[in-house]
């Protein structure tokens, strides 16, 4: 048989470091490979009171099919949210979609022609990679830093390529590097936006995770003409199975979001809406959230201080404030991959970081996962990966 697939097929394709990472599937593997929220803080027992209470008061509405933008009241409380981070809003401005990652895939669909460019930072996060590589893109990588995109790369970019589309960008404890942007580079990023006339994906799943310091304004809340659109999502605040997530942005742009959605699935799932809505009528986001930090909190210190005991001391890292990754730099001829086969050998395994650069390169990178594994298991799982990692250099 010879089935003709469209073009965009080629791009995407099953990576090698999936089939590595199969084999973590076992239970006896260690895993720091996922970016999965901690199951255990999930609120099962509100949530059972909060099903019944959406069906006993309106099933009927819950079970039917709903309008596109996405049920108001759970809107205008997503709004109000987003003042804590310097963005006014209304439920106007708000589209609920599956998940974040939907956002991210109409953003490919709305603004992608083949060939068109995508500025991302340097790394980035694969899961908008391929979203945005079905629309048959170019990337273009900007060199980032511990305060975000190097603004001179980012302006000679801008300046001189013609078919740059969008700027895509996620500033608070990025996905893989767990590095958020400084104030001063969120608000040159849309000065540089602005003066080039290109529209900013601000991605932002991470940011209300922040273990210590001060939340930084989001870039959205320095835009004036409503260039920036913000996705947002409740899978790492909440839970990530319901796929309750966001697009904000000025009415012009959500309008495009809205009829793509209506294109691709009409309308975001009705219960888990109004499931969402509830649990912020019945109970406390924030207390919940506080929750999350204080076991994401611990985990992160468990491993970064056995990262500081177990691993070679010239590696360099990060010390995220929150969010739910390190990322680690060995020196440049080791392959983070040959790294992996040997940790799977002892029943631990993270992501080699060659993936998450569109273009390729960097393959002396890692990303380690800290959420979703106890204490105990973090020190034992970093204590082997520093061994392989002594043998190695
Ligand atoms: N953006 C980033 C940076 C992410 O890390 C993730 C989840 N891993 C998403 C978007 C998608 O999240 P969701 O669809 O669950 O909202």
């Amino acid at each position: 048989m010879a089935i003709k697939y469209a073009k965009r097929m080629d791009n995407l394709k099953a990576s090698e470091i999936r089939e590595l990472l199969k084999l973590t599937e076992k239970p006896e593997i260690i895993s720091f490979a996922g970016g999965l929220p901690a199951p255990e803080l999930f609120p099962i027992e509100e949530m059972k009171k909060v099903v019944e209470a959406v069906l006993d008061e309106n099933g009927m509405q819950a079970l039917q099919y709903s309008a596109t933008e996405g049920f108001t009241p759970l809107r205008e409380k997503i709004a109000k949210r987003m003042e804590n981070i310097g963005i006014k809003a209304s439920a106007d401005d708000i589209l609920i979609t599956s998940g974040s990652q939907q956002g991210l895939d109409f953003t490919g669909k709305i603004f992608l022609n083949d060939g068109d460019i995508v500025v991302c930072e340097s790394p980035s996060y694969l899961g908008a990679i391929n979203a945005f590589k079905g629309y048959l893109p170019e990337f273009v990588e900007v060199t980032t830093d511990d305060e975000g995109m190097d603004m001179e790369e980012l302006e000679s970019i801008l300046s001189t390529k013609e078919n740059v589309k969008f700027i895509y960008v996620i500033p608070d404890f990025q996905n893989p590097t767990g590095k958020t942007w400084s104030v001063e580079r969120r608000k040159k990023l849309v000065e540089l936006a602005n003066k080039y006339d290109i529209p900013v994906i601000e991605d932002n799943p991470y940011g209300e995770l922040r273990f210590e310091g001060e939340r930084p304004p989001a870039v959205k809340s320095f835009d004036t003409e409503d260039r920036v659109v913000f996705l947002g999502t409740f899978s790492k605040t909440f839970c990530p199975g319901l796929r309750i997530g966001w697009t904000l942005a000025g009415q012009e742009l959500l309008q495009k979001y809205i009829f793509v959605k209506q294109g691709s699935d009409l309308q975001t799932n009705t219960m888990a809406q109004r499931e969402i809505n509830k649990f912020l009528d019945l109970y406390d986001l924030d207390e919940h959230v506080e929750k999350i930090k204080d076991v994401y909190r611990k985990r992160r210190d468990v491993m970064l201080e056995a990262m500081k005991e177990y691993f070679p001391q010239k590696l360099k890292y990060t010390y995220p404030e929150g969010g739910l990754f390190t990322w680690v730099e060995l020196p440049e001829e080791l392959d983070a991959k040959k790294v992996l086969e040997k940790a799977i050998e002892l029943n631990v395994a993270f992501v080699p970081g060659g993936s998450f650069f569109p273009n390729g390169g960097k393959e002396n990178t890692f990303r380690l996962n800290y959420s979703n594994m106890p204490e105990d298991k973090i020190k034992i799982g970093i204590e082997r990966i520093g061994k392989v990692l002594k043998e190695m250099i």
